[in-house]
């Protein structure tokens, strides 16, 4: 403490004042280890936590860090050995119109169930899999187990799919997600990506180029998780979307909520206007449905109409609920 207050008192320089701020992170002997590398190991780590948490601040290595370490380490082996013994599974989760309930495609989610660890979350070991570089080999196979399955489905369907931001970063993102539709045998015209507004600001020329050249092959490009984050209207103006999905925060906040209902309206207004299609997520009982297609949602997903499922769940799905309605269809 007073080494922090000696460093943060303000020194002059003449004609201004500087202020130096101080991290720190103790290692204390024996407790954080034996041999001195092992202490400045974990200092470091100590240190790496306080800058962290902001300026200032001072982390001592305890138990718990040491125990988060080997878990977050436990884990990247395990999800190393998943990936590489192809064990990480997809399942689906049926996008449905409110008008009529039918099924019009499927978005993909990523399901990794350890022998050790148990159900592990994708919103755990995606992250995960980009910090530590695997999220292309993870995603490659997802893709390639999604677009299979989407084969044996009716034709009319389509495949939602989500790209992490780390693959928007990376130029060869277009070329390998079109070799593996082409490997697959699927028509990029059933493909969709979901990305969110976050993953295209953080490299925006080349998610730009990306999404451009994806495009032009006919795969559709919906804005994931609309309304979190830092939702910036503008996007929307840029043309590079072909639908955006109302994140399930609004959807569940809206029957108690005006506040949450009027932005789904003005986000429905707006969706109108620019020509976007609108899906909303989490849909979780028969009032939300109701509410929304009553708004004019013209798609919504969530537990009500189906939870995720595998693909021979998936395939037992549509024969009891979906129906070919591709001759109403032309006549319409
Ligand atoms: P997301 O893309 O927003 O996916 C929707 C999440 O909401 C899924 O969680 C889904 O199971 C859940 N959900 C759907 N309907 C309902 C509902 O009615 N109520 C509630 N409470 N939840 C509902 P999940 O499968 O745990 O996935 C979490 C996130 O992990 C996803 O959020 C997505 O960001 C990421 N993710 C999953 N699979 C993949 C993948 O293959 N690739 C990438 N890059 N990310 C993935
Ligand atoms: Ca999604
Ligand atoms: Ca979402
Ligand atoms: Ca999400």
């Amino acid at each position: 403490q007073m080494i922090r207050e000696v460093l943060s008192a303000p020194y002059d320089l003449g004609d201004r004042n500087v202020r130096l701020s101080a991290s720190f992170g103790f290692a204390i002997h024996p407790f954080a280890g034996e041999e001195f590398d092992d202490l400045l190991k974990n200092a470091d780590t100590a240190l790496y936590r306080s800058k962290r948490r902001g300026r200032g601040q001072i982390t001592v290595y305890s138990r718990e860090i040491a125990q988060e370490m080997r878990r977050a380490t436990q884990l990247e082996q395990a999800l190393r050995n998943a990936i590489i013994s192809d064990s990480i599974d997809v399942h689906f989760q049926p996008i449905v119109s409110l008008a009529n309930n039918m099924v019009l495609g499927f978005e993909a989610l990523a399901r990794w169930n350890d022998p050790d660890l148990g159900f592990v979350s994708p919103a755990v070991f995606v992250p995960l899999a980009e910090e530590r570089g695997f999220i292309d080999a993870l995603s490659e196979t997802l893709l390639r187990k999604a677009a299979e399955a989407a084969l044996s489905w009716p034709r009319e369907l389509f495949l939602s799919f989500n790209l992490s931001s780390a693959q928007l970063m990376d130029p060869g993102t277009s070329s390998s997600i079109l070799a593996i539709l082409t490997r697959a045998g699927l028509d990029p015209h059933r493909l969709e990506l979901e990305i969110t507004e976050t993953a295209v600001m953080s490299s925006a020329e080349t998610a730009h180029r990306i999404i451009t050249d994806l495009r032009a092959v006919g795969v559709r490009i919906s804005l994931d998780d609309f309304g979190t984050g830092q939702s910036s209207l503008g996007r929307l103006r840029e043309f590079i979307f072909d639908k955006v999905k109302i994140d399930r925060a609004f959807v569940s906040r809206m029957n108690s909520d005006r506040a949450s209902e009027h932005i789904i309206k003005a986000v429905l207004a707006m969706c109108e206007g620019l020509d976007l299609r609108v899906v909303a997520e989490g849909i979780e009982d028969h009032a939300e449905a109701t509410k929304l297609k009553a708004l004019g949602c013209a798609m919504g997903q969530g537990y009500y109409f189906g939870k995720p499922v595998d693909g021979a769940a998936t395939l037992r799905y549509l024969q009891t609920h979906y129906f070919d309605l591709s001759h109403e269809r032309e006549i319409a």
